[in-house]
């Protein structure tokens, strides 16, 4: 797995080692933590390997899950270049890799292929509206371009592709200042901050639970189905409305402060999920409210 001290790879790693399967886990910790596999060190099935994506690796896999790649907007944008080389240069040597040793692949793409999208909710169909050169470009075409590469070594090297389209997630293991707004949020209210609210908050996501996520990608992988599928949870919410649960939930004393909204910030965003429905047998289980708990909860030992 590549990215595996980050976020979601981090869960995907309990879930995989709790159902008794090795992982090799590369991470260059740009955004990873070793805290967030720290568990896992002494386990027999795991195996932890400093590496950097954008340069090739040998070694003998069935699977990839091919996480790696910043996806916070703080972050992705910090050194724009690097991430568009980790999208495609990562995304390449990885594929090599897949073609090398026979392993099937599976590659954590994203909603943002879809750019500030016209079509409402987005389904797979949907050929996206990106902005080619704008500060979300290189996170945006890096996995437009990594999907690219992804069913041409499928069509021409016979790579057995999954392509996960993920949609906001949010839970444990996210880091504290990694700046997306679930644990922007979270933390502020915390530190009894104002919440900060980018524009009006008037603009929508759907936010998905990462135990639910983990769930989608492994059934993907497991599965027989090769086109690319969304995995996020449809339930839409405004920025604004997210603020006022999350200040019922932690300080009801809280205010709100209103600040530019970064450009290129999408409008709506919600998946259409009939698709993983249908051929992965996928749905979410766990709403807001039950996963803003779990989230809160992990977060609070920070300020203990
Ligand atoms: P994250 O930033 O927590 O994790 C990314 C991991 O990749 C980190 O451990 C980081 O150190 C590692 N990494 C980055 N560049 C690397 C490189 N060049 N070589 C090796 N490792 C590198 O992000 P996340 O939320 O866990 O996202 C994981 C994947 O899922 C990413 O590919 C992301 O684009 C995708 N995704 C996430 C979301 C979401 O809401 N979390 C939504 C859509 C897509
Ligand atoms: N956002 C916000 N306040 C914050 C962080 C984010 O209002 O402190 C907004 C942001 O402008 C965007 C939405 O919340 O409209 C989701 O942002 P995030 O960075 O979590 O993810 P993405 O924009 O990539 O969907």
């Amino acid at each position: 797995m590549t990215g595996g001290a980050g976020f979601i790879g981090s869960n995907l790693i309990k879930r995989l080692i709790n159902n008794g399967e090795e992982v090799i886990c590369l991470d260059n910790y740009f955004t990873g933590r070793k805290i967030n596999i720290s568990n896992f060190i002494d386990n027999q099935l795991f195996e932890l390997i400093r590496h950097d994506v954008t340069d090739p690796i040998q070694i003998e896999v069935d699977r990839i899950w091919h996480l790696a790649c910043p996806a916070s907007p703080i972050h992705y944008q910090f050194n724009p270049i690097k991430t568009s080389k980790t999208s495609f240069l990562g995304t390449f040597n990885m594929l090599g890799l897949a073609k090398r040793v026979g392993a099937k692949f599976l590659m954590a793409s994203t909603s943002e292929v879809y750019g500030d999208p016209e079509v409402h909710p987005q389904t797979e169909s949907y050929k996206g509206s990106v902005n080619t050169f704008g500060i979300r470009s290189c996170y945006d075409e890096g996995k437009r371009i990594a999907e690219t590469l992804c069913y041409d070594y499928q069509r021409i090297h016979n790579v057995e592709i999954r392509i996960a389209r993920i949609f906001n997630t949010y839970g444990p293991n996210m880091l504290q200042d990694d700046g997306r707004v679930v644990s922007n949020f979270i933390n502020q209210a915390f530190k009894n901050e104002p919440l900060t609210i980018y524009g009006e908050g008037t603009q929508t996501r759907s936010f998905c639970y990462v135990d639910d996520l983990v769930s989608g990608l492994i059934k993907l992988m497991e599965g027989d189905y090769k086109k690319p599928v969304n995995i996020g949870n449809p339930e839409e919410y405004r920025i604004i409305d997210l603020a006022e649960i999350i200040k019922a939930k932690i300080n009801k004393n809280l205010s709100f402060v209103n600040k530019p909204l970064p450009k290129d910030d999408p409008l709506q965003r919600r998946p259409n999920i009939d698709l993983a429905k249908k051929e992965l047998n996928w749905y979410p289980l766990v709403d807001l409210n039950t996963g803003l708990d779990k989230t809160i909860k992990y977060f609070k030992r920070f300020y203990e």
